[in-house]
């Protein structure tokens, strides 16, 4: 396995592969690998044979007031894990090498980016397309895997594939949970014992407003109700019923959805979603 921390480095592994039939699959991450991760690296193993993981936490994603500098970084952890799973190149470049001078160029998926997340993270989404597409023509993968933990980034990343014809095809990968349901998280070690218990009342709550809409029910806004009442004094900060391909909120379910949360435990944020 080969750990490259430059663009010219990765590109010069990279050359023969191009040139060669062999399908490159590529798992893009913030490092912290877990279980999640694994999933992704495993699936991209069976389907490509040279799989690429990046290893980069993004600036340019993360609001003033977000967790950027207290994010987990064990990245001698990160190498061993991409070891385990048989990958082939961890592409790690520092933020330099990413973003060597003012970035002036941006992506943006107006739209699915606009309501659940992007409308708390303002930018965030922007942030995500921009490395990812950038990522894209570094490494010109043929293929790329998404968890759909991170149901709305992967919707931005499949629309701007779509609508700048980027050739590469999104791969959605399913929600990796721990026993109680709590989908696995690199921010899942910010909660404290007692937070830890409680945290799985997010995907509960979304469980419930599935069963209620396959017992019959419509009405979005008493969907919603039937999960807000599982979460009960627990901080949401959104629960939302979502079309699925462009994320925006339907007022009655007509045909299938997603059901998406985000709530606060302290001063940690956990995201979840269900399609029903
Ligand atoms: P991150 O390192 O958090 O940016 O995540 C990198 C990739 O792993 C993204 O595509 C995530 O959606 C995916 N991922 C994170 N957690 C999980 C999980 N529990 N199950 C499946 N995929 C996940």
């Amino acid at each position: 396995m080969r750990v490259d921390p430059t663009v010219k480095e990765v590109r010069e592994a990279l050359e023969p592969v191009w040139r060669s039939d062999k399908v490159i699959g590529l798992v893009p991450t913030m490092g912290a690998l877990h279980v999640g991760h694994e999933k992704l690296i495993q699936t991209a193993k069976k389907e490509c044979g040279v799989v690429v993981v990046s290893v980069f936490v993004n600036p340019l994603q993360f609001g003033p007031q977000e967790d950027y500098s207290r994010y987990p970084r064990p990245f001698g952890k990160d190498v061993e894990v991409c070891q385990r799973n048989g990958v082939d190149i961890v592409f790690a470049p520092f933020v330099d090498e990413m973003y060597p001078r003012t970035q002036l160029a941006f992506t943006e998926v107006t739209r699915v980016s606009e309501g659940l997340c992007g409308a708390f993270r303002p930018g965030h989404f922007r942030g995500v397309a921009t490395v990812v597409l950038k990522l894209f023509n570094i490494l010109q993968p043929d293929r790329a895997y998404f968890g759909e933990k991170d149901m709305q980034q992967l919707a931005v990343i499949r629309r701007m594939v779509a609508d700048l014809n980027v050739p590469v095809e999104i791969v959605p990968v399913p929600t990796v949970r721990e026993a109680d349901g709590l989908a696995v998280s690199s921010r899942n070690q910010y909660l404290d014992a007692e937070q830890r218990r409680v945290a799985p009342v997010l995907f509960r709550a979304l469980q419930e407003a599935a069963r209620v809409i396959h017992s019959g029910e419509k009405d979005a806004a008493r969907i919603r109700e039937s999960a807000l009442r599982v979460l009960g004094d627990v901080r949401v900060e959104y629960l939302e019923i979502v079309d699925p391909e462009d994320m925006q909120p339907v007022a009655m379910v007509t045909g299938s959805v997603r059901i998406a949360g985000a709530i606060w435990l302290g001063t940690t944020r956990l995201i979840d979603n269900v399609l029903a």
